[in-house]
This record gives C-alpha cells, sequence and structure tokens, in this order.
C-alpha cells in the first residue's frame, strides 16, 4: 500500500516536470498506411547499455484486466545496433520477454516490428479493429520496453504515419503534424498505452462543451459518411453527459477528453476506458437507427466514468507498475460493478434512455441474475478474482459457470447502497456524495489514487453509517444465494413481474444482438437458427434433457422460428403439448416439455413504496 502511494505522488511530480524526470527517450515511429490491409509496421530506438537486456511486449492491458497482450500478432521482429544484427531469444517462461544482448560501443537498441491486426471480431483491444475506412491503433500493440521498468518512468516519443487523407483523434498531445504524418509531444509509456488513436477517411469531430475549460470532443470514425449523421437532439444529450457527470462528480481528472467512437459492421464491439479519452466501438448504425442507439445507449456513459472509477479511483491490486506484473481483480465489483450503476444512472440523468426504458432495462438484469444456477456455487466475488478467465468463457452452460457477473450483479449491489444511504439520511445524502467524496476533488491532470476494501466501506460510512462490511461480505462472498440481490429494486420502490409481453428493451435488445429469450418460461436462449446458447438448469427445457449447443429445428411439428417458439408457448398455457425436435449434432431426438405457463417476460411493477429508483435517475442540471 505504501508504494502504490509514493508512487501516486511520483506521478503528479512528473506531470508537473515533465521531461526532465526522464533519460533519452524511446523514439516509436509507427506506419499504419497499411492498417485497411491489416499489417502495421513499427520502428523503435531504445536508449540501452551495453550487456544483457530484456524487452517486454505489454502483457496485462489496463481495463481488459487479463493478459490480453496480442504477442501472437507480434511479427517480423529485428534488433540491431549500429547496424550490426543482434541475435534474439524469446524468454521460454515468461514468452512476452525478449533476451538480446548490446554490444560494446552501443547506446540503443534499433527494433522493427509489424503488427498482424485480425479480422477476427471475438476480444477486445486485439480483436478487429481496421477497416478499409477506419483504425483504432492501440500503443501497446506496438511497443518493447526494457523489461522491469516502471512503465511512468519510460518516456516515449512516438510518430505516427496515417493513410492518405484520413482524419484522426486522440487525446495524446500532438506537437505537430505534416501531411498524413503526426507527430506526438513525448509522453510516458503509462500515458502513451492509456491514449489509442482513433483514425479514418469518414471522420467527424463533434465539440460537446463548446467554451469550456476542460475541452469535450466526440471524435467519430465510421465505414461511411451517412454513418457520422447523428442527430442534434443526440448530440444535446451527449453534451448533457458531461454537465452531469460533472454535477455527480465535482471534478474532473483529465486535460480534455475524447470519446474515440469507431462505427463499423466489421470491428468488435466493445468499450476500453482511458483517462483522457475512451475507445468505443459500435455498429455502422449506432447514431442513425434509434434502436441502435437504445440498445447500446450505456457505453459512453460507462466508459466515460471510468476516467473517475476505474482511472483515477483503482483498486490497488489493478494498480500495476508495468505491463507485467499480474492483475488482481477482487474488487472489480467496485471497478466494473459501480461503473456500471453509474453508467446506467447517467444514461438517464442524461436523457439517452428514458425512464421506462431504464427500468425495463434493470428489470432484464434483475430477473437474468435472479436465474443464475451458477449463484449455487460460486460466490459474486470469485467472477470477480477470475475475471481474466470468465472473459474469455463460452456463452454455453454460462448460466451454471457464470460471467463476469461482477458488472450487473454489482450494479444492483451499489443501487441497493444508495438506497441505503437515501433510507439512512432521510434523503438528505445519496450515492452522489459518496462519488463527490471519494472520485471528486482535487481535479486536474490524470493520476491515480489507488484504493482498498476499507477504503469504499470507510468512505460510505462517512456519508451513512451503517454495516457496510457486513452488507458487501452477504452479497459478495457467500455462494448457495438461489436469488439476486434484489434489494435495492425493492428498496427502490419496484418488483420484478413476469408478463406475457415483451418489454421494448428486450425487444430491442433481441432485433440488434440476434440472441432471443424464453428464459424464465422454459429456460432457453437461442440464436435465430433455433441453436441453444444456453439452458437455465432448473427450468423445463433442460428438466426434459435439452442442452447448450444443440438446435431446436420444430416446435409441435412447426419449423422453428422464434416466433413459432413463443406462439406454441402460448398455446401450451391452455394444457397443449410442447413437443420440440432437437438436432444433437448428427442426431435428432423429441423432447416433451412439461410447461403451460405461457410467457414470461421481466418487467418491474410498483411494489407501492417510494420510487427511489425515478429519484436515482432525474438529472442533477437543468
Ligand atoms: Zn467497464
Amino acid at each position: 500500500m505504501q508504494r502504490r502511494f509514493i508512487r501516486t505522488a511520483t506521478l503528479a511530480a512528473l506531470f508537473l516536470f515533465a521531461v526532465s524526470a526522464f533519460g533519452a527517450p524511446i523514439t516509436l515511429r509507427v506506419d499504419a498506411t497499411e492498417a485497411p490491409r491489416k499489417i502495421y509496421h513499427a520502428e523503435l530506438n531504445i536508449p540501452a547499455t551495453p550487456g544483457p537486456l530484456t524487452l517486454f511486449y505489454p502483457k496485462w492491458i489496463p481495463g481488459e484486466h487479463a493478459p490480453t497482450g496480442p504477442v501472437t500478432d507480434l511479427a517480423g521482429l529485428r534488433f540491431s545496433a549500429g547496424g550490426q544484427t543482434l541475435v534474439w531469444k524469446r524468454d521460454s517462461v515468461e514468452l512476452f520477454a525478449f533476451h538480446l544482448t548490446v554490444p560494446q560501443g552501443a547506446s540503443s537498441v534499433d527494433v522493427k516490428l509489424d503488427f498482424l491486426s485480425t479480422p477476427d471480431a471475438g476480444g477486445f483491444s486485439s480483436a478487429a479493429s481496421a477497416t478499409s475506412e477506419l483504425a483504432i491503433l492501440s500503443w501497446n500493440q506496438l511497443v518493447l520496453y526494457p523489461r522491469g521498468k516502471a512503465s511512468d518512468d519510460v518516456e516515449v516519443a512516438a510518430e505516427l504515419r496515417l493513410p492518405q487523407d484520413w482524419k484522426f483523434g486522440t487525446a495524446l498531445p500532438v506537437a505537430r503534424t505534416s501531411g498524413n504524418s503526426v507527430q506526438f509531444k513525448p509522453v510516458s509509456l503509462t500515458t502513451l498505452v492509456d491514449s489509442p488513436v482513433l483514425a479514418g477517411r469518414h471522420f467527424r469531430r463533434i465539440e460537446l462543451s463548446p467554451g469550456a475549460t476542460p475541452a469535450h470532443y466526440l471524435d467519430i470514425a465510421a465505414d461511411s459518411d451517412e454513418a457520422l449523421n447523428a442527430p442534434p437532439d443526440l448530440v444535446e444529450k451527449y453534451g448533457k453527459l458531461i454537465r452531469e457527470a460533472g454535477a455527480l462528480f465535482g471534478a474532473r481528472h483529465y486535460r480534455e477528453y475524447h470519446f474515440l467512437l469507431a462505427l463499423s459492421d466489421q470491428i468488435a464491439h466493445f468499450g476500453l476506458e482511458h483517462h483522457e479519452s475512451s475507445d468505443d466501438q459500435a455498429r455502422e448504425d449506432y447514431l442513425t437507427n434509434p434502436t441502435s442507439t437504445i440498445v447500446g445507449a450505456t457505453l459512453l456513459p460507462h466508459e466515460y466514468v471510468h476516467s473517475w472509477n476505474g482511472k483515477y479511483r483503482r483498486p490497488e491490486g489493478l494498480a500495476t507498475r508495468d505491463f507485467e506484473e499480474p492483475m488482481k481483480g477482487d474488487l472489480l465489483w467496485v471497478y466494473e460493478g459501480l461503473t456500471e450503476y453509474l453508467g446506467w444512472v447517467l444514461a438517464a440523468r442524461s436523457g439517452l434512455v428514458s425512464p421506462q426504458l431504464s427500468r425495463e432495462f434493470i428489470a432484464l438484469t434483475a430477473a437474468n441474475l435472479d436465474h443464475r444456477a451458477g449463484r449455487e456455487w460460486r460466490p459474486l466475488s470469485d467472477t470477480a478474482v477470475a475475471a481474466q478467465l470468465l472473459y474469455e468463457a463460452r456463452n454455453d452452460w454460462e448460466s451454471l459457470r457464470r460471467g463476469v457477473d461482477f458488472y450487473e450483479e454489482g450494479a444492483l449491489i451499489w443501487l441497493e447502497a444508495d438506497t441505503i444511504i437515501r433510507k439512512q439520511t432521510q434523503g438528505q445524502k445519496s450515492l452522489d456524495d459518496f462519488c463527490r467524496v471519494f472520485h471528486g476533488a482535487p481535479g486536474g491532470g490524470p493520476q491515480v489514487k489507488p484504493y482498498t476494501f476499507e477504503s469504499v466501506t470507510e468512505a460510505l460510512n462517512g456519508i451513512a453509517a451503517y454495516d457496510w462490511k457486513g452488507f458487501f461480505d452477504a452479497r459478495l462472498n457467500r455462494a448457495g444465494t438461489d436469488r439476486g440481490p434484489l434489494g435495492g429494486v425493492e428498496a427502490g420502490g419496484y418488483r420484478v413481474a413476469y408478463v406475457d409481453e415483451l418489454s421494448e428493451a428486450q425487444r430491442s435488445t433481441e432485433q440488434v444482438r440476434q440472441n432471443f429469450s424464453a428464459s424464465y418460461s422454459i429456460g432457453l436462449r437461442l440464436n435465430p437458427d433455433g441453436v441453444i446458447i444456453d439452458v437455465l438448469p432448473e427450468m423445463a427445457a433442460a428438466r426434459a434433457g435439452i442442452g447448450p449447443g444443440m438446435r431446436v429445428t420444430s416446435v409441435n411439428d412447426r419449423k422453428y422460428s422464434i416466433d413459432v417458439l413463443r406462439e406454441e408457448i402460448r398455446n401450451a398455457k391452455s394444457g397443449g403439448p410442447l413437443e420440440l425436435i432437437v438436432a444433437n449434432g448428427k442426431s435428432f431426438s423429441t423432447y416433451k416439455l412439461d410447461y403451460h405457463d405461457g410467457e414470461r417476460y421481466a418487467v418491474l411493477q410498483p411494489n407501492g413504496q417510494p420510487t427511489l429508483i425515478d429519484d436515482i435517475l432525474k438529472p442533477l442540471t437543468k
């Protein structure tokens, strides 16, 4: 703990005295002109002294909470010094480390490398991120640094060459541009890796807080010009998001902020947070199709919240000194869970999601976790500790395995915490007050202020005295709780109810994600072809013997479609049969489901208590 706090002070000091604290910088020249054919080239000059040298390729990627550095896609590695080729050897245990010997008389090593950018959309920043029209450049993919050096203590001067006529956005300070080349100001390796570049042929920059300091930009690159046409009222809501976040936290921890929004159907869809920007990747019609906009509405709020919760305030185990030290995810229910909660809240307060739709999305989350079969064996805290495994876990048997539940279940727990503070203080205080104390002043440039579990409960106790340790312990560390944490929904004035009509939230999500749920009736999630994504172990389909990976081909002798399945679930309510023919590899079997309760879709209904959830979702600003 001591070391972390010393580091924070060092980092702040470096900020004031910028360049002078470093020796000669690493120079990094990246050629991204071939990004459309999915290959980048880089040349580095790394200061070194004669003798053994080990260079390291970033392995543990901030925000991904896992050793996801794409080392398999590192190719064309060549080392030399003074024009003399150097022999290199990969470490046989730590495969991200490369050993070489710097010859006498040399003061630096020259490195050439290629990065092979995959077209495959599975994964995060190392997944598909370049198309014929745009590219998102993550510097960690193109850099080596002396092993063992803290990333705060390594300085890098980067230069980037882009395809002709492409524009770019980034939080990385620019020294100068010339033609299609950009020279960036020297920064620490920490800041470099924290500052991706979004570039593209179809590019638009929108100022979200005109005239205000710090400045906020929505930088958009898309696969087409049409996709840049965000409706003016949507842009107004993003502007309100900036104001609402300011009102929530009371201070900002960036010099300027860039939402780097890439819109394409050829890239991975996810968000990755940074101090002064976020890498936001979505469908090409994200801004122009209202259904897409709604389903992805929390993407920007979530990633933006991370500038405070995740980047500025970071769990001790995730505030690592370099890209080799393993990350510990035990507090991810704060890092991601609270961010998920505040992302919902800010999406509603800024008008990106209506209160009605917000309640519908909360209902979907609550119902999902309330039916998680894996609660029987796996405490929520274990999903956080095992995050680096669970991000990559398959969808089949997800209910039994549990996934990265610390996001959504974490959000429900923070909702409950919010209602407790409001009740304990007779409405005088709320979780907003916690955020101002924990994440707020003093503002300024990026810095990291690590925390522990005790720091969280202490800050909460400063707002409202309560047994917070016991509260979290009961929700985080116990297995065998067969129901989800719905205390916040109930104290918030609602209960999860099941009705026979799809909510707009579920309908929109299914339309965009092409993932259909009959989870709370017969216990199946399916894709459009009838392939079963997951079964809920205690429900009718699983009890009849159906499992993930099988494919429903017909329902009561009618060819499968999700509409046919839902219609037959309705018909079975009056006592009729529900017979599914299901393919399991090459064999077909008939399964008779004992189910007559009709369709069941989750919604929130008022429970007669004061509707605190509605108060929480109200904007703080005009
Ligand atoms: Zn997140």
